[in-house]
């Protein structure tokens, strides 16, 4: 059985990882909803998840960072973290619901304007992005420097084979988010993740928040492998093309990094209840 969404949207095999006729054991499932109010709650639950998420992987700097997931009843609003509010501090009642322009239409707190314009453009552009993550992360941002493409040097990297792009324009301005809004949106067609030079990580999802905070989180972490791998001078052995877009098709769909959230999500639950405040 292929996992599908009602919009249509293929995300990957569950045979892969799981066998169907084992009904009677715990799996996760992809919830479905009859009241948008609860589609809403647990979209902005798992909002928070992510931040959290992000908090634990230290992704945090200062007040950069954003990440945004769209409204299920009004879907040219997104719901986003507050500005200058720790990751570790985000929690349900302080989300912010924005729109294209960067209006706070509900919320106390005041929103990264300048990262907000860069979110807006890329939903704006496609409306099949619901989800999509950026901060200023260690290893992302020095990967960022070398302005090249990973390399298929694991499975784990092989997700991201033909599925990121490096972009080069605008890199490393001040006010970059702002001006290089557009050119964000253009670069993302059909990929989950990008590399903007001298500046950092940027993934999305067309699935869920859980899978763009996933795949953010396997990005980063990708891009710190291949700096060790290439600090030891040695050339690494890559997967020939065809085997990286088998690994890619089987590990870095949709639901795989969907899938993956879902330990950090029961993590959060049981650890950080004051989530759901
Ligand atoms: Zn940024």
């Amino acid at each position: 059985m292929n996992a599908v969404t009602e919009a249509g949207i293929h995300l990957g095999k569950r045979e892969s990882i799981y066998q169907p006729e084992n009904n009677d054991l715990i799996f996760p499932e992809i919830p479905t909803f009859t009241k948008v109010e609860d589609e809403r709650q647990h979209r902005k639950e798992r909002l928070v998840a992510a931040c959290r998420a992000f908090a634990i992987e230290k992704f945090d700097y200062g007040f950069a960072g954003h990440l945004t997931i769209r409204d299920p009843e009004h879907p040219n609003l997104y719901w986003t973290n507050p500005m200058a509010v720790h990751f570790d501090q985000v929690k349900v009642s302080n989300l912010l619901l924005a729109d294209h322009e960067g209006n706070v239409l509900e919320g106390k707190h005041a929103l990264n304007r300048a990262g907000f314009v860069l979110h807006a453009a890329v939903h704006e552009k496609h409306p099949d992005i619901i989800a999509m993550c950026h901060a200023h992360t260690v290893y992302g941002t020095a990967f960022a420097a070398l302005g090249k493409k990973l390399e298929p040097i694991s499975q784990d990297a092989a997700a991201f084979y033909e599925d990121h792009q490096v972009m080069c324009e605008q890199a490393g301005q001040v006010a970059v988010e702002e001006r290089a809004g557009y050119n964000f949106a253009g670069a993302l067609n059909k990929v989950k993740g990008i590399i903007h030079r001298n500046h950092g990580l940027m993934t999305v999802s067309r699935h869920s928040i859980e899978a763009a905070a996933f795949w953010f989180i396997a990005l980063e972490r990708c891009c710190k492998q291949q700096m060790l791998v290439e600090s030891t001078g040695i050339k690494p052995n890559l997967l020939p093309p065809e085997v990286a877009r088998y690994s890619r098709e089987h590990v870095g769909s949709e639901y795989i990094g969907w899938l993956h959230f879902q330990p950090i999500w029961g993590y959060l639950k049981e650890n950080q209840p004051d989530m759901f405040d």
